[in-house]
């Protein structure tokens, strides 16, 4: 989906701290973020903001508009979700993709798109935003047997409409769809070989590269085209593919990214990026696409070929932690017993501490909260309660301190805290910005003592993977030792999972099939 930036893969600044070249378009793009030569954009920054390398970020410089959600900038964000749909003879193939799309928003709020064919024409409709938006003029009309769907969170290639996926393209064999889930690490190579011999791209993401390779790989037999692309690519991809005749499906060797297979109750099937969208089509779990698997689905039926083995599988951990929705199924482990699993894992390690309440920081650390409050006997109850009501789109006004945009997301519930010794149950932590801000707004409902207790491990290294992190430099983990972050963040004792204990809560203690590489 998204295309590796030239230089070092960690060298991601988070998308809300990218300056704006329309600034000063008549400018070079270094000069007119303000960068002096040999500077890296997140220096330039940093040093605007009286900054020095690896400082928490403080409040904003004057006249600077957080154009996000107070929260979500210091979260992990998923980069997409897919959902591809063969089912002749279904009127509404579009709705179908669309109701499946919707239970997996949250994979990616920046833009989403539909693609229908009927055999002999494609119709997309894309945009902008969420599905309400990005379908605010209505959904693919065309009758068709097949469709493929996309919901976009950008790290790099930009949130511009361009990229909006599905991306398409027309070849002698016909035209051929695709939505991609994932980053690849060679892209850029390629990309630049194929720009040298004249080859175009429509798009900045990676995600073209693999429609460019398919079309180079001159096979007759379409999966054998696939097949070969796919061999010469490198990173993360959960893929549909969407041809006149066929929708294929396939999955990275190594499994990153997840992608399971269902069966409509009309017999037609559905390939999702979590099984929470096969439920919202009604479609029943046949199971989930392997780990260097191509299935291909037409009117002859389901064929499967594997078209690459790795020796180690790397399921991206972070899917269980924090984001796959926890009614999802990945890989034959429910999310929501492996978060449960991680917070009575967490309360082992917390052992020898004492506590009156679990507090979860609303909603991804509720089910481990629920898990430590079941091992340790501490009661559960609400601390903190978010207001659901602000999204990616809210715009903070600029006189207004990021403590209060924190605030705005959540209210602690004082007649829960008050005088008590509270266990707050989070995810991770990112730059450590967020949380000290929850942790000031628990101390000052009244809580007596504050220990927080995270059920993932200290993140020290960028994803090259597909998930949208800070650089490295700006993750708190990477610069400090757990007791300096518990300092900064003002707590009275820090816990962080640890990574056997969070291998134990996903079925894996052996690590044969996750990956970790976050943490390390
Ligand atoms: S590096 Fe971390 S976030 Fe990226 S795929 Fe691996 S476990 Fe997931």
């Amino acid at each position: 989906m998204s295309t590796p930036r030239p230089g070092h893969p960690c060298d991601r600044a988070p998308r809300e701290n990218r300056p704006c070249l329309r600034q000063n378009p008549t400018l070079p793009p270094a000069q007119a973020r303000g960068q002096t030569p040999g500077q890296t954009p997140g220096q330039a920054r940093a040093q605007a903001r009286g900054q020095t390398p690896g400082q928490i970020p403080g409040p904003p410089a004057q006249g600077e508009v957080w154009k996000t959600s107070p929260y979500s900038p210091h979260r992990w964000r998923e980069e997409c979700g897919v959902v591809g749909i063969w089912a002749p003879g279904e009127e509404h193939i579009a709705d179908l993709c669309y109701l499946a799309l919707f239970a997996l928003q949250h994979r990616g709020q920046e833009s989403a798109g539909i693609s229908v064919t009927n055999g002999l024409h494609i119709e997309s409709v894309k945009g902008m935003g969420l599905l309400t938006d990005a379908f605010r003029n209505g959904r693919p009309t065309l009758n068709g047997h097949a469709a493929i769907g996309h919901v976009r969170y950008s790290t790099y290639g930009g949130s511009l409409n361009c990229n909006v996926q599905p991306i398409f393209a027309y070849s002698p064999g016909g035209f051929v769809g695709l939505a991609h889930n994932g980053n690849l690490t060679n892209a850029e190579e390629i990309k630049a070989a194929m720009t040298a011999e004249g080859c175009l791209f429509q798009t900045k993401t990676d995600s073209e590269v693999i429609l460019n390779q398919m079309a180079r790989a001159n096979r007759e037999n379409v999966e054998e085209a696939i097949g070969a692309t796919l061999r010469t690519i490198t990173g993360s991809y959960s893929l549909v593919i969407l041809l006149p005749d066929r929708l294929v499906g396939v999955r990275d060797p190594r499994g990153y990214r997840p992608l399971c297979l269902g069966r409509l109750p009309e017999g037609g099937y559905v390939l999702a990026s979590e099984s929470c969208a096969l439920d919202a089509v009604k479609a029943d779990f046949i199971r989930d696409i392997e780990p260097g698997e191509m299935v291909t689905i037409d009117h002859k039926g389901l064929r499967s070929t594997i078209f690459d083995k790795a020796e180690k599988l790397s399921s991206c951990v972070f899917e269980y932690i924090y984001f796959a929705r926890p009614d999802s199924v990945l890989d034959g482990l429910s999310v929501w017993t492996s978060r449960f699993e991680m917070g009575r894992e967490l309360a082992k390690e917390f052992k020898g501490r004492e506590a009156d309440i679990v507090i979860p920081v609303p909603d991804t650390g509720i089910t481990a909260a629920l898990g430590f409050s079941k091992e340790s006997g501490l009661p559960y109850l609400e601390g903190l309660i978010k207001n659901r009501y602000v999204g990616r789109s809210f715009i903070m006004p600029q006189q207004i301190s990021r403590e209060t945009t924190v605030e705005m997301k959540l209210n602690p519930v004082r007649a829960n805290l008050k005088d008590r010794r509270v266990v707050l149950i989070d995810d991770s932590i990112v730059r450590g910005t967020t949380s000290a801000r929850i942790v000031s707004l628990v101390r000052r409902a009244g809580a007596k003592e504050v220990h927080m207790c995270i059920s993932s491990p200290p993140i020290t290294q960028s994803c090259n993977y597909g998930i949208d992190t800070s650089i490295r430099k700006e993750l708190i983990a990477s610069n400090m030792s757990v007791e300096e972050i518990g300092n900064v963040l003002g707590v009275d004792s820090l816990i962080y999972l640890s990574e056997k204990g969070l291998l134990k809560s996903v079925g894996d203690p052996a690590n044969q099939r996750n990956c970790l590489e976050c943490f390390s």
